[in-house]
């Protein structure tokens, strides 16, 4: 089953209130050019029969698509994501003295981070909107799990991530055929530099904006749907207060997350705030976010009662996860949104205090966490302990992720590029710096390939084929005219062409090649769905290097045929 084209879903501009219909092409409002929208829905219409049309569905993230901006009810990258148990702390619980403890291990979710529900529902998304290529910065585990639906989904990745990142999170990365870009720089600059690609290659790419992305916000409100389901399931329906009209769910008196940039906090609030727009819910719980003391800037700004954060330009953490200097409009609107729904607090912890809860849950408790977790956990034992929470509250805590290393001798040399950008350049302005370190990486130093082909189909295999085996920039043309244009622009090194195409066929195409003196020496593959005639095979003598059957060749053939070509040997 599938909804009409994302019907069910709107995006609103937070700026200027203004509605349009959803697609991740569009990142900015149509009337204000404002970069900050959100997804709604009709939730009148869905709260009618919302509890009812879950019995019977898998507990999964899918669960609940009529609140999701996806048309696939189950798409095929899907990987078991989401639904992950909310379990109940009885010995930690019993050590701070809290009656109604209770952990969302988010890493059991497939690489091991509640990142997985952003990843795998942008990655549903894209694949709905035909887009082929993403681009995002990471401190880590978003880059892993995109990494991981990206190349399920035969998307190609290119994932800037700060030298802080630790080398088993920088192969994990790499192990899913990613282009990692390792820049030597805070995260902040390797955000700037993660925008500046993108927008270079606009027309192909996705860029992953955070909490400005809707389908990654969206996910992540999802947590606020299970765990609400699922503390109602533990605790029974009904909050103690006695309210006449009991809702059907239960919410915590806190939810409390370790935070970065601010992505988590902010959806989860959206989901709960959503269940009571519902009427699901009756309350929003308050809200915990608990940074490491070296790199703070939402404490600070909360503390001081700052509408606007300022950025910690040199982070002092060994947490990379967590090393977001400058959490921009996010913080604003996560404070906003905290202080109109229930309050809460933010909080630091040292990486030391960190480092202890990390043993403190995995012997009692049985879990171990990666220390981006562990700072929650601190946050918690340091709230019980200054009393901002209460023995009877009920606590959700949002065990974040997993450290899964992939060990060194499994990826050969050569699978990341360096990128330095020093400081304070000595004579350059900042921007010079960026640009001369992207220059280094843009993606024409690659082989670079043009599809030529008419069939969607078509394209998309040789480039899936292409893209598992090589790091190649490639091009599509859907028809003879755009692939001269293409060629006369781009100056690909190869094209792969296909003969049988409507108008301007593949003949005329080589013809108009091989007529023009910039753009003869592109080296041509043939690829064709029929027999030629003599005839045909006299026009293409001499002019082309390969003449290969459409779905006779195997992928390793077109991919040798490449290599050849491009002198990159036979492997
Ligand atoms: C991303 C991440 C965080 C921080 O989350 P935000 O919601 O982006 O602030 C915390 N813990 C882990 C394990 C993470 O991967
Ligand atoms: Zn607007």
């Amino acid at each position: 089953m599938k909804n009409s084209l994302q019907s069910h879903v709107f995006a609103e501009c937070l700026d200027c209130g203004h509605k349009t219909s959803y697609t991740p092409q569009e990142t900015n409002c149509p009337q204000c050019g404002g970069g900050w929208r959100e997804a709604r829905y009709d939730y009148k219409t869905i709260a009618k029969d919302f509890l009812a049309n879950l019995a019977g569905r898998p507990f999964d993230i899918w669960r609940f698509y009529e609140l999701l901006p996806i048309n696939e009810h189950h798409p095929a990258i899907s990987m078991g994501e989401g639904g992950t148990p909310l379990l109940k702390a009885t010995n930690l619980g019993m050590m701070l003295g809290l009656k109604n403890l209770y952990i969302k291990d988010e890493r059991q979710n497939p690489t091991g981070s509640f990142k997985d529900r952003q990843a795998s529902i942008t990655v549903a998304a894209l694949k709905e909107a035909g887009i082929t290529e993403t681009v995002l910065a990471s401190t880590g585990n978003v880059a892993i799990s995109y990494s991981a639906y990206t190349a399920r989904a035969g998307i190609k990745l290119w994932a800037f991530l700060t030298s802080l990142v630790p080398a088993e999170k920088m192969r994990e990365v790499a192990i899913y055929g990613t282009q990692v870009i390792k820049v030597t720089a805070s995260y902040d600059k390797t955000k700037a530099l993660a925008n500046e690609f993108a927008e270079q290659h606009h027309q192909t790419s996705y860029l992953d904006r955070g909490v400005r992305s809707i389908p990654a916000l969206e996910a992540m409100k999802t947590i606020a749907f299970e765990i609400s389901e699922q503390l109602t399931n533990a605790m029974g329906p009904s909050p103690l207060k006695g309210a006449e009209n009991t809702p059907p769910w239960q919410s915590p008196d806190w939810y409390i997350q370790a935070v970065s940039g601010g992505l988590g906090p902010v959806g989860v609030l959206k989901g709960f705030d959503e269940l009571k727009i519902m009427g699901i819910i009756d309350r929003i719980p308050a809200f915990a976010s608990i940074q490491a003391e070296g790199c703070a800037p939402m404490v600070h700004g909360w503390k001081n009662n700052l509408e606007i954060a300022e950025p910690v330009l040199s982070p002092r953490t060994h947490i990379a996860t967590l090393a977001t200097g400058d959490p921009g409009g996010t913080y604003t609107l996560l404070r906003k949104r905290i202080l109109q729904a229930n309050g809460g607090a933010f909080e630091s912890v040292s990486d030391e205090e960190a480092f202890r809860a990390i043993h403190v849950l995995a012997k009692m408790e049985g879990l171990s966490m990666e220390p981006a977790s562990a700072v929650a956990f601190a946050g918690l034992i340091k709230m019980v302990r200054t009393g901002q929470i209460k023995p009877d509250d009920v606590v959700v805590i949002n065990l974040t992720g997993h450290t899964m290393p992939v060990e060194k001798m499994i990826l050969g040399d050569g699978w990341v590029h360096d990128i330095e950008i020093p400081e304070k350049p000595p004579e350059e302005k900042p921007e010079e710096g960026l640009l001369s370190a992207l220059s280094r990486i843009t993606p024409k130093q690659y082989s670079s390939i043009a599809i030529v082909d008419d069939h969607p189909h078509a394209r998309r295999l040789i480039r899936r084929i292409l893209q598992s085996q090589g790091e190649y920039t490639i091009y599509e043309a859907t028809n003879g005219r755009e692939a001269i244009e293409l060629a006369r622009k781009e100056h690909p090194d190869v094209m792969i062409l296909d003969l049988m195409m409507p108008e301007v066929d593949g003949f005329s195409v080589l013809d108009a090649l091989k007529a023009d003196e910039d753009t003869a020496s592109i080296a041509v593959i043939v690829v064709t769905a029929k027999a030629l005639t003599p005839d045909e095979k006299i026009r293409l003598r001499g002019r082309i290097h390969t003449l290969m059957q459409k779905g006779e060749f195997l992928d390793d053939d077109l991919v040798g045929e490449i290599n050849t070509l491009l002198g990159n040997g036979d492997d």
